[in-house]
């Protein structure tokens, strides 16, 4: 056989225009112009001193932005389902018990995941666009007496956010570790996890953050740091946050190779986190609560519908919107996309068919924006009645 032939053609790669769209789904936003000059910054070793500050700056920024002083910070590689695995997979033992207290598809996810590794995996499900009051989860862990609780604090596919002052002191009580995602929450909306006594927690870039998927912050509580230095299971190599806190350098003293960082992502992670710092987390959650709040009263004048009724129950970066009978949702997102230039997400999991979904989040977090969506909103719903309905 000859060596120096190919058989497989080389394919054409042709680059196409287009037009790029204001991303106001429920994730990714657009991203700030600093990132973007950031992850072309230079690429870095893995074991060189460069390196090793700018994780140590990420370690100092997440901590702010998970308000949490613990010291197992640190970013997996990989979307934010790397954050849900890892948490999973680290601090439930096969055969252990995982309650999910369920309102989306999130965290079903969370439920597959977990039935995969062996945890004995209970589902608690609340109706539709509502949130669970601390009485109904306090009467789960009575009946269910679960290792760990699994909620997001804001959940994308239906637009709710979970109230969790409370919960980590009645979870503690039962022995039962607490676990959140705050994948669409954090930055967006108040997030404590010292004073909540939140157990472990991870989140995204993609979303309030305002940077690109790719790279998970994850954070866990001495509580949970010591389920994970006394158990028998080993999680997968990936994922193990043994290896990786020495990797990151979590307690000062290690500094190993557990696997190839990507530096552009760093490099992202830690300009993301500049621009909260700049801005402080308290302006960022009242900049989107003003934001939303505008949107909502331009919303209120169409014929449209919020999904979420009560309102502290309404996730302030994503609002579920229920179009008026008739509407076709692909139709209704296409057309945004395709005359406005903007992306709204149509349904997903148990929102499909039921409502569409708008983001307004980190650096797209704007009253301006809020008024481009609005009138967008309005000319479609004209527009879809006239010619397609
Ligand atoms: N949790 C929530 C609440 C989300 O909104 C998403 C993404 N839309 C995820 C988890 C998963 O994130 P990723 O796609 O970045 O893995």
């Amino acid at each position: 056989m000859s060596l120096d032939k190919t058989t497989i053609p080389a394919p054409t790669i042709v680059d196409r225009e287009f037009v790029k769209p204001l991303l106001c789904g429920a994730g990714p936003s657009d991203v700030w112009p600093s990132v973007v000059k950031a992850y072309s910054k230079p690429v870095l070793s893995p074991i060189c001193d460069e390196q090793f500050k700018v994780l140590d700056d990420i370690r100092a920024g997440l901590q702010y932005v998970f308000q949490t002083n613990s010291n197992l910070v640190l970013a997996m590689s990989g979307s934010a389902h790397t954050g849900m695995e890892a948490l999973i997979s680290n601090l439930i033992a096969p055969n252990e018990i995982l309650l999910v207290a369920s309102r989306g598809i999130w965290d079903q996810r969370a439920a597959d995941m977990a039935s995969r590794y062996g945890i004995r995996t209970i589902v608690s499900k609340i109706t539709l666009n509502k949130t669970f009051s601390l009485e109904q989860l306090e009467a789960l862990l009575t009946k269910h007496k679960p290792h760990a609780l699994f909620i997001t604090h804001g959940d994308s596919s239906t637009g709710t956010i979970q109230n969790l002052e409370g919960l980590g002191q009645i979870c503690h009580k039962y022995g039962t570790l607490l676990l959140v995602d705050t994948v669409v929450s954090l930055i967006g909306a108040p997030f404590f996890m010292d004073k909540w006594e939140i157990d472990a927690v991870y989140t995204s870039t993609q979303k309030a953050m305002s940077g690109p998927a790719g790279i998970s912050p994850v954070a866990f509580s001495p509580r949970a740091e010591a389920k994970i230095n006394n158990r028998k299971h080993k999680p997968p190599f990936y994922f193990d946050i043994t290896l990786l806190a020495q990797q990151w350098n979590c307690y000062g003293d290690t500094r190993s190779y557990h696997h190839t960082l990507s530096p552009p992502l760093l490099w992202a992670l830690r300009e993301c986190l500049k621009e909260v710092i700049k801005e402080t987390l308290p302006v960022s959650w009242a900049r989107h609560t003003a934001t939303t709040a505008h949107f909502h009263r331009r919303l209120k004048e169409l014929p449209l519908q919020f999904l979420v009724p009560k309102l502290e129950d309404r996730l302030v970066t994503v609002t579920t919107i229920v179009l008026p009978k008739g509407y076709d949702h692909k139709k209704f997102v296409s057309h945004l996309r395709e005359k406005h230039h903007i992306m709204i997400l149509a349904g997903l999991g148990p929102t499909i068919g039921i409502a569409v979904r708008v983001g307004l989040m980190g650096v797209n977090s704007t009253i301006t924006n809020a008024d481009i969506v609005a009138d967008a909103l309005t000319k479609t719903l004209k527009a879809l009645t006239k010619s397609s309905l």
